[in-house]
């Protein structure tokens, strides 16, 4: 069961092949069989998952069932979640039961899914390796000594081992898109305002995005119709129609116009993962693509500005763990200042910490107009490469990362290569645009994605390329050996 699809599992169900219990039981085991080597839950809600699925499964015989109906899924551990611990990989929330759900669980649960837990993550979504967890690293399955990507470096490999059939993760800088490609998923970052950052803890507003790891794009686009909306609980989602996002998915790629951005492809990128995303151009030539060379003349300045707004945007939303209100609260404190102090002292860790720091520094009166100011400005030259390039090409096309997984504990002392890892997906961010990454090829065993971009809310032209190419080539079904 645990090698199928969300839409052949829907199928499953519906033919009686097998029940929503079932199914969650299977998904259960297997959690409790591999997660011990993996670490990508922090969370395994077995009790409700079973009582959703046994709801499930009477929706599914009363013939009420919708496409997600009895679907097992992983929630990142930024969701709000009604009852059950939201850690956001943080010592600050290892106690906090969220009394909410987030817009994103409340859709997933009116669609009659099941949830199976919530997924292990870098600190406040801070990371690119999933390393800076207060609950110890994620291995990746394709190769426990390597890093399976961050932040949602959980969500990535509970999917790639299948110990979950899909999960929700959040892209702030590459979060999603970057594990997804160093696990072999199909990772999919919506457009900012696409879907609701309700209840979602919030790292940098201006950039966090929720979105999905998939097997599949169809998975994706199965996933982002539930998910996507406006939501008047967040100001920032937006009031754009949501399509059918399985309507298009078979349309032909013919004629298709393809950026390839010359900055993607420079020093620093690999030649094995450059060799791979040759072959994905060439598959796509074959389907009557067509590539043209363009350029995004600010990419060298999308890591520097990013690694300001973020912070900033961080160290302000950061601001409400003070040891009051909810998480941690240090022992005895002796006065107001030092509650504060050791509670925020105790409860954050070292990236964390390092991110506040910039942050508070980057928006101090002096400094604002210098960097702060500066970065927004940089931000909105970047916005305008995509702008001018998507008035010559329908997507644009990259590697994802510019490595494939590094090892455990490689990059630990070196947070500025840490920073780099996400070259190619921040400016994504930046701009607010749609991106997604898709499987195209390993090097020695490890995975390497291609990522797509889209113009603004064409999420269903970019699952449509993806589903086109994974038509084609069978990259995205590959499995690590041993959790077959
Ligand atoms: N790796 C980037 C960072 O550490 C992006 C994180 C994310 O997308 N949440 O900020």
């Amino acid at each position: 069961m645990h090698t199928k699809t969300i839409a052949q599992l829907a199928a499953g169900l519906k033919s009686g092949e097998f029940s929503s219990v079932e199914l969650t039981e299977h998904y259960i085991n297997r959690i409790k069989n591999h997660d011990g080597e993996l670490n990508s839950y922090i969370t395994v809600s077995d009790d409700i998952a079973l009582a959703q699925a046994k709801q499930a499964d009477e929706t599914i015989a009363n013939g009420k069932a919708g496409l997600l109906t009895g679907i097992p899924f992983a929630q990142k551990d930024i969701f709000c979640t009604n009852g059950v611990k939201t850690s956001c990989g943080s010592k600050m929330l290892d106690n906090f039961i969220a009394p909410y759900d987030a817009t994103v669980i409340e859709s997933f649960n009116n669609a009659g899914a099941v949830m199976l837990g919530k997924t292990n993550m870098d600190e406040f979504a801070m990371g690119s390796s999933n390393e800076t967890s207060f609950y110890g690293p994620v291995k990746n399955p394709w190769d426990t000594e390597y890093v399976p990507g961050g932040s949602s470096g959980g969500s990535a490999a509970a999917v790639a081992a299948r110990l979950a059939p899909a999960s929700t993760g959040t892209d702030t800088g590459g979060s999603i898109r970057q594990p997804a490609a160093l696990c072999n998923l199909t990772g999919l970052k919506p457009s900012y305002g696409r879907v609701s950052r309700y209840g979602m803890i919030a790292f940098a507003s201006s950039l966090d995005q929720a979105g999905t790891f998939t097997q599949t794009a169809e998975d994706a686009a199965l996933m982002l119709g539930v998910m996507a909306g406006l939501d008047e609980k967040d100001s920032t989602s937006i009031d754009e129609p949501v399509p059918d996002y399985t309507a298009s998915l078979n349309q032909d790629v013919k004629g298709l116009k393809v950026g390839l951005p010359k900055e993607y492809f420079a020093d620093g990128l690999d030649v094995e993962v450059a060799k791979r995303i040759d072959d994905a151009i060439n598959e796509y030539k074959k389907l009557g693509a067509e590539f043209v060379e363009i350029s995004l003349p600010n990419t060298h300045l999308s890591v520097p500005a990013y690694y300001i707004v973020a912070p900033a945007e961080c160290s302000s939303n950061l601001s409400r763990f003070d040891g009051v209100r909810f998480g941690y609260r240090c022992e005895d404190p002796k006065d107001l200042e030092d509650l504060y102090k050791r509670s925020r002292g105790e409860g954050f860790g070292d990236e964390v910490k390092r991110r506040i720091m910039v942050g508070a520094y980057a928006l101090s009166s002096g400094y604002y107009d210098a960097y702060y100011l500066k970065a927004q400005k940089i931000r909105r030259l970047i916005a305008n490469d995509f702008s001018e390039a998507f008035k010559q090409v329908d997507v644009i096309m990259s590697p994802t990362t510019p490595t494939p997984a590094f090892k455990v504990g490689e990059k630990n002392d070196d947070p500025i290569s840490m920073y780099y890892s996400d070259i190619y997906t921040i400016a994504v961010n930046l701009a607010g645009l749609p991106g997604m990454s898709v499987p195209c090829g390993m090097v020695n065993n490890l995975p390497v994605g291609l990522q797509i971009i889209a113009p603004y809310f064409a999420e269903a032209k970019l699952l449509n390329v993806a589903h086109q190419y994974q038509q084609v080539t069978d990259w995205h079904q590959q499995i690590p050996e041993q959790y077959k």
